[in-house]
């Protein structure tokens, strides 16, 4: 279609430029009606066509009708241009309203999202409301003091009297009907020891001990390691050491003495007895250097500790709670 316009226009233009076509069996004889571009370009339009010939040798005609073809295709130029540009514009457009259409939707989401959020926050607040009032109806619990003054007791000794009698001769009960509280709860967790026979379990500090079986044991739960470590705690505590290095034992040894001493206020260096220490590692700053002897030990790496003098301790014991005891024993008798 563009095609066959351009045809048109330029065979128009031709004849407003009285120009003739070469194959005169398919051109018009007459000029027709020039377009308005070609008609301000063309102002010899309306003269009589001579002759063809002299029009195709008259120089002068001749660029006036290229400057007609060329406003022409300017004129074109400019008008696609023109719509180029107004269907970008319209596209532009119809993004902006398509963006502006979906935040509208997420406004109106986003309101509704609110009002919901405010409903909920009103409902909880009135719940809570609720339950502070019924709370503030329940009458306080009176404590076993008062129950038992009120019942007559006169003195702690008699009321500790009922209360033992009443326990042993119906302890279900007593226990099911009696409430605890957090201070109780305290006293149970700070005040209460339950440790088995083993003597390096036994506390110094708590005021009430009740024995139970070495597996419930707080102290070692039923292994001697653990019972050992307890007593080596102690007795560093007394002697005011807060750091053993301890030089030999195989890697197994030395990981269950890690894990034993881990969040304890004593620090252990562990150092393989296989391991060729450094001087800066052998001029250790703890307070007492334990040779274990009897498990892998090199000469050379114990020879390197062996300036530590008083501070070093041999043990020629095999197993960790027999090593840990005999240094236990060793801080006890330097103590
Ligand atoms: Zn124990």
């Amino acid at each position: 279609m563009a095609g066959r316009t351009d045809q048109a226009e330029f065979e128009a233009a031709m004849r407003s430029l009285a120009v003739e076509p070469i194959d005169r069996s398919k051109a018009p004889r007459h000029p027709g009606p020039a377009p308005d571009g070609a008609r301000t370009a063309a102002p010899r339009r309306r003269e009589p066509p001579e002759d063809s010939a002299s029009a195709h040798s008259d120089p002068t005609t001749a660029r006036e009708r290229d400057e007609a073809l060329h406003a022409r295709d300017l004129a074109i130029g400019q008008r696609d241009e023109a719509l180029r540009e107004r269907d970008l514009s319209r596209a532009e457009l119809e993004r902006e309203q398509e963006a502006r259409a979906r935040l509208e939707q997420e406004l109106a989401r986003a309101t509704d999202q609110q009002a919901e959020l405010r409903r909920a926050r009103d409902t909880e607040q009135r719940g809570r409301r609720e339950l502070e009032q019924r709370l503030a109806a329940i009458p306080s619990p009176r404590s076993l003091r008062q129950l038992l003054t009120e019942r007559g007791a006169a003195d702690e000794a008699e009321m500790t009297e009922i209360v033992l009698a009443l326990l042993t001769h119906s302890p279900v009960d007593l226990l099911d009907e009696l409430a605890g509280s957090e201070p109780l709860a305290a006293a149970l967790g700070s005040r209460l020891s339950l440790v088995c026979e083993r003597p390096e379990c036994q506390p110094t500090d708590a005021i009430t001990v009740v024995h139970v079986p070495p597996e419930r044991c707080d102290v070692c739960g039923g292994s001697s390691i653990r019972a050992a470590w307890e007593l080596l705690l102690r007795r560093a505590r007394l002697a005011g050491v807060t750091r053993i290095m301890i030089v030999g034992g195989s890697p197994q040894y030395r990981a269950q003495l890690k894990s034993l001493h881990q969040g304890s206020d004593l620090r252990l260096e562990l150092v393989s007895g296989r391991s060729k220490p450094s001087r800066r590692r052998a001029r250790t700053a703890a307070e007492r250097v334990v040779i274990w002897g009897a498990t892998i030990l090199d000469h050379a790496t114990s020879a390197a500790f062996e300036a530590h003098g008083e501070r070093l301790i041999h043990v020629q014991h095999r197993g960790i709670s027999g090593m840990l005891h005999e240094v236990a024993a060793r801080l006890d008798a330097d103590g």
